[in-house]
């Protein structure tokens, strides 16, 4: 694609707008949005690239920030959660696949303020540099800054950016609606990514389907992983902050969210489903700590990348 993201191929569902967390439709007046991701048409789609499937799905943990729970979810009290900044590395038996890319320190901190800066932990960020270096490719599940720092601020960002796969919706947010202010690209940087455009499900990479998913942003995407084992992994990335919002269909209770709340309700009504009566299928959640320590600990996921 040569021209601007701008100019291609604009879904008429999404609003640019010039906001973070921007409505991915307007007027729904927070009224669930119900959410129909055919499942069965997810795992066709799996197969059908040529190629072996994945082995192995590995996280990385670069920063934390801590919030009450009263923000997390509708009904929350003043317990802190700590809310972890996440990549993670898909392995397979000839190369690996990073899905999504932490953020370095200085991205991280233009999130707080110097009296009250949120844990990082920049080893971990060197392990997740190393990572984006040596993986075959990279997908960026929507532009917000804790999901694309890690490729955008890269002082290798061209490397990086030709291995890295961005939706047209995803590349639009990052010309037209910068996370941060320091975050801004031109067109020009952003067509170094490679930009593709699809309907409900694509097939990324063998195993890989990529589930589109508007409503935490307009450009928001989930991640279904079939592995080897028989096992499979549904990364829900945002829709639901902690797996409690799943559990109990319940939104994120930020007032600095101004995401579809309908759209996220009908999708976390959808992961609900599936975390009741799916019993093959593990979650994830970007940003849950506890749920991320025990898929950990039961070997679903492993702690470590490889590099
Ligand atoms: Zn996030």
């Amino acid at each position: 694609m040569s021209a601007e993201p701008n100019s291609v191929h604009p879904r008429e569902s999404g609003n640019p707008g010039t906001k973070d967390w921007v409505p991915a439709s307007a007027g729904t007046n927070g009224q669930e949005q119900p959410f129909h991701a055919d499942l069965s048409a997810v795992r066709r789609m799996a197969g059908l690239l040529p190629g072996a499937w994945p082995v192995a799905v590995n996280v990385a943990r670069v920063a934390a920030s801590v919030r009450p729970n009263r923000f997390v979810i509708e009904g929350g009290d003043d317990t802190p959660i700590t809310m972890p900044r996440t990549a993670f590395q898909v392995v397979y038996p000839d190369a690996t696949l990073m899905i999504d890319s932490g953020l370095d320190r200085a991205t991280h901190e233009s999130f707080s303020t110097p009296d009250k800066r949120e844990p990082y932990f920049p080893e971990a960020f060197a392990k997740v540099q190393k990572a984006l270096n040596d993986a075959r490719m990279i997908v960026l599940t929507h532009f917000h800054a804790d999901h694309v720092a890690g490729v955008t601020q890269a002082a290798n960002f061209d490397d990086l950016a030709r291995k890295t796969f961005v939706s047209v919706e995803t590349a639009r947010c990052l010309l037209n609606t910068p996370h941060r202010p320091h975050l801004a690209m031109s067109a020009e940087q952003i067509n170094r990514f490679v930009i593709f455009d699809y309907g409900d499900y694509y097939p990324i990479a063998p195993g890989v389907v990529l589930i589109k998913a508007a409503g935490h942003s307009t450009d928001h995407q989930m991640v279904y992983i079939a592995l080897q084992s028989g096992r499979e992994i549904l990364h829900s990335v945002d829709v639901g902050w902690v797996l409690e919002n799943i559990a109990q269909v319940k939104g994120k209770a930020a007032p600095w969210v101004k995401e579809d709340k309908g759209a996220v309700l009908g999708q976390l009504r959808w992961l609900n489903n599936i975390l009741r009566n799916e019993r093959n299928i593990s979650l994830l959640v970007t940003h849950d700590d506890a749920l991320i320590d025990a898929a950990i600990k039961n070997g679903t996921i492993g702690g470590e990348l490889k590099t």
